[in-house]
């Protein structure tokens, strides 16, 4: 069953059994409360009469008006029944003790017996006294429900017509709730599931505009776009990736193929200049390869990182004076002050290979009296590590995308200095295999700044 289906019957489910429940509690408890009220009321009137009787027979000398009996008798639709102490009747308004006069009236209430049951007739006997004494009895005869009159019957019908009338505007509003409600759910959902099923189909294009206030829907809208989003980018990443790979295997290939060409038909001497420069070209394709290999370094080696305790201080040091003479001979400099030991556990080949991928981007992207300082800061369970140079920057717009493989900020520029655009993407591949994170920030024309933040793991721990 679909959801529009589901809501409608589920709210009109809902209102048929709220209405049912209401309808049959407020009509039983109505019902029982005015019958009992009636029945008292009555009770009240007979005592009345019971007791205006009484003292007529005392006044009247144990004798009595036959008129005003006659009138409570019409009046009231009952049989009243005078008898002396020896039970002899000295009054009555029936014609026999079960059939008279009283009968006769009492037709209207027999007519009321139709809705409300059939009446029984009875009677109740109230003794008749004088200075304490019983001087005789009264019967008060009547259908026992007799009390539902007219006016009872109508206030009863119309209680039950109109919780029934308003029943049916319930049902009749709680359809069109419903129908504006699923309509408005599940119109948004199916806007949704369309566009979910382009994307399957391969429309990375395609987005969902769903015009809804519901959070969860618009969240769900949202996610579906930033999907389509993601895989579309993966996608363009993935063509660029594969178009990147391929020219720049290319590019060494080429130039090997035809100075090989040109050696082998003798146009060229293999000269050991021209070997060099064959060698060049393959020392640069193993260097892409290689690189291209470390750039998936945590897919694939995450589990493989051969973690030893080192004093990060030490290899700090020991890296740096590596690079001292490389700096100095450019004219430029490298500070590290930092003296505290600190021992982490950590893949030290991989470490060293993340400094010199930021120191010797650092050293090839330094201007005139440029200058690296090397900072290490100890937190509690975490070190931070940066690389801060005055070189020549990275724009804003080109900062977002430093990570990514294959980006390279200018590719003649990078040409010349020989990057591959996988230096960063590397670094922050056996950051993140080392649960690690690397942020950077740069301003064009100033510097750049690189820190990354590794957790201080102790052997006992792991
Ligand atoms: P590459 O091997 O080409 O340097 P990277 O992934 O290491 O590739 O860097 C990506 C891009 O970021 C480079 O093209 C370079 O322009 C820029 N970049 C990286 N480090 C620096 C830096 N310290 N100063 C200026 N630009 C930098």
């Amino acid at each position: 069953m679909n959801l529009f289906r589901k809501i409608i019957l589920s709210f009109i489910l809902t209102i048929l059994v709220s209405i049912t429940i209401i309808s049959i509690t407020s009509n039983i408890m109505i019902n029982n409360r005015f019958k009992n009220y009636l029945e008292e009321e009555q009770q009240i009137k007979f005592d009345k009469i019971y007791e205006e009787i009484n003292n007529y027979y005392i006044d009247e000398n144990l004798s009595l008006n036959q008129m005003n009996l006659m009138h409570y008798s019409m009046a009231e639709d009952i049989d009243l029944t005078i008898k002396d102490t020896e039970e002899n009747i000295i009054y009555t308004t029936k014609n026999s003790p079960k059939n008279g006069m009283g009968r006769m009236h009492m037709g209207r209430n027999s007519m009321h017996a139709n809705k409300y049951g059939l009446g029984n007739y009875v009677e109740k006997l109230y003794p008749l006294v004088y200075d304490s004494n019983a001087v005789g009895s009264l019967t008060i005869g009547y259908i026992d429900n007799s009390y539902i009159t007219d006016g009872a019957v109508i206030f009863l019908d119309t209680m039950t017509q109109s919780l029934s009338i308003s029943g049916l505007f319930a049902i009749a509003i709680g359809i069109i709730i419903s129908l504006v409600l699923s309509n408005s759910l599940t119109k948004p959902l199916m806007v949704i599931t369309e566009t979910a099923n382009k994307i399957r189909h391969g429309d990375l294009k395609a987005k969902s505009n769903v015009c809804t206030n519901t959070k969860e829907i618009i969240e769900l809208s949202n996610t579906i776009n930033y999907l389509s989003n993601t895989l579309s980018d993966q996608d363009k990443i993935r063509k660029q990736y594969a178009s990147d790979i391929s020219h720049e295997l290319r590019t060494p290939l080429t130039t090997l193929k035809s100075h090989l060409e040109a050696m082998l038909d003798k146009v060229l001497e293999p000269s050991d200049e021209h070997l060099e420069i064959l060698m060049t070209e393959i020392n640069r394709l193993s260097k892409l390869i290689d690189d291209l290999k470390d750039s998936f370094v945590k897919e694939e080696y995450s589990m493989d990182l051969n973690l030893i305790e080192v004093d990060i201080t030490e290899e700090l040091m020991s890296i740096i004076k590596t690079y001292e003479p490389l700096y100095e001979e450019k004219g430029f400099s490298i500070e590290f002050n930092f003296k505290e030991d600190i021992l982490i556990l950590i893949d030290i080949d991989r470490f060293k290979q993340i400094m010199n991928n930021l120191l010797s981007n650092s050293l090839r992207y330094l201007n005139k009296d440029g200058k690296v300082i090397v900072d290490l800061l100890r937190n509690d369970d975490s070190i931070l590590l940066s690389v801060s140079d005055n070189g020549i920057g990275i724009k804003a717009n080109d900062l977002p995308y430093v990570f990514n493989r294959f980006f390279r900020v200018d590719t003649s520029r990078n040409k010349s200095t020989g990057g591959t655009g996988l230096g960063l993407p590397i670094v922050k591949s056996i950051v993140e295999a080392h649960n690690g994170s690397i942020t950077i920030n740069s301003e064009y024309g100033k510097g750049t700044n690189i820190t990354i933040k590794l957790p201080i793991t102790k052997k006992n721990h792991l």
